[in-house]
């Protein structure tokens, strides 16, 4: 639909809506056309998460380089997305199904547009950690996830990328309107949506964040007007957020980011995400009558069981993984791991889980991470038992 039909058939009251939103995706469509003109071939690199900013933001690229004559679009654009392997499941559906059709219609339209999908090394998973090392399930003191599943794996693929093109430029959807926390963050950096900006922990990768300005309002009056050039319609995107209620858990490639994974409320991240006191993306969707809320209610029920199991000292061994017991300043003891029979607990009720919704939920490898973890520390506790004793029996020796 054009702007002038579109402005025709709305209410007096939106016309100003959307003709704002056009302006203000026009011109970020002039600054990254710039940029990408210019006389360098520092390959782009899309953070994609599959939600409405970052759809946007694909969209506003896919459209500036169609209106490029092919013999100027010569610079590489990456556009990855990051499974942290516990993701919501209606969201990873989404993200692995559009990157699919992304890769395949950009090939089809000769763009020069690669997609990727990273995942948190094995050692490192949500399961690996929870299940293997008996870490926790993560809070906002103790959030352990983001850096493994989210920051790591993507900063390596922006390494090797460097190590191959030697710079790069990242461009995020991230806006300021999105929360104060963002505003504060993006100011503090001076990220906005026409000057590029180092990235925080990544050498020779720059930043760039076209929609800055863009508020939600824009977004969406956009993604409404528009269809995806990779082909369907936004349409999933727009149900999906409308059954869980509301935000996004984005793709977090910086520390500066992090504070904002699991906390935005209501959002898409990991259905086990126990930073959030409620996971109100998973009850919207069970809420909203979706044809598989039983299931959702199912892994909601988990999440909550393993706040329960967090909460309850007794799970926890008295000493860290390394040994040695940790205390608060006020004297109190710092409660260790989750103990052995405890993370089998965890893994046998998610294996019934399995069985119960019918899809996999941890894989075979991080099942031999983890027997591989248990078996060491049983060793170690082995030692540590014998160690004791035998400090015990000298002790008793002595005194006897
Ligand atoms: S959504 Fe929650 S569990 Fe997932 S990485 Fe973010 S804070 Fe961690």
């Amino acid at each position: 639909m054009n702007k002038a039909t579109l402005v025709k058939i709305a209410p007096v009251e939106q016309q100003n809506k959307i003709l704002r939103a056009i302006e203000r995706f026009d011109f970020a469509m002039k600054v990254i056309r710039k940029e990408y003109l210019r006389k360098h071939s520092d390959p782009w690199v899309v953070a994609y998460s599959g939600g409405k900013d970052s759809t946007l933001l694909l969209q506003l690229i896919w459209e500036m380089l169609l209106s490029l004559p092919e013999h100027n679009r010569q610079r590489k654009v990456y556009v990855i997305g990051n499974d942290t392997l516990v993701e919501s499941p209606l969201v990873i559906r989404h993200l692995r199904d559009t990157i699919s059709t992304i890769a395949y219609a950009a090939a089809a339209a000769g763009l020069p547009i690669k997609t990727q999908i990273t995942k948190p090394h094995i050692d490192q998973t949500f399961w690996v950690n929870v299940i293997g090392r008996g870490y926790i399930p993560p809070t906002r003191n103790f959030r352990w996830c983001t850096d493994r599943m989210k920051i790591v794996p993507t900063s390596q693929l922006l390494k090797r990328l460097i190590s191959i093109h030697k710079r790069t430029i990242l461009l995020v959807g991230t806006r300021k309107s999105e929360s104060v926390n963002r505003r504060r963050n993006m100011s503090k950096h001076g990220v906005s949506g026409v000057k590029m900006n180092p990235h925080s922990s990544v050498d020779g990768c720059r930043m760039f964040a076209p929609l800055a300005e863009f508020e939600d309002d824009d977004v969406w009056v956009l993604l409404l007007q528009r269809k995806p050039p990779w082909g369907g319609a936004h349409r999933n995107l727009i149900t999906l957020y409308r059954n869980a209620g509301g935000g996004e858990c984005p793709l977090v490639l910086t520390k500066d980011d992090a504070p904002s994974c699991g906390t935005t409320s209501p959002r898409f991240g990991c259905w086990t995400c126990t930073v959030i006191s409620k996971d109100r993306s998973l009850r919207g969707l069970i809420d909203s009558g979706h044809e598989d809320a039983k299931n959702f209610s199912r892994l909601f029920n988990f999440r909550e069981w393993l706040i329960e199991l967090r909460e309850e000292n007794s799970n926890r061994e008295n000493v860290r993984r390394d040994g040695n017991s940790r205390y608060r300043t006020d004297g109190t003891l710092i409660m260790g791991p989750f103990k052995l029979e405890v993370r089998r607990k965890i893994l046998k009720r998610l294996q019934e889980l399995e069985q119960e919704i019918g899809q996999r939920l941890i894989s075979t490898s991080e099942l031999d991470v983890i027997k591989d973890i248990w078996h060491r520390d049983r060793v170690r506790e082995d030692c540590r038992d014998a160690l004791s004793a035998t400090v015990t029996r000298e002790t008793d020796e002595i005194l006897t």
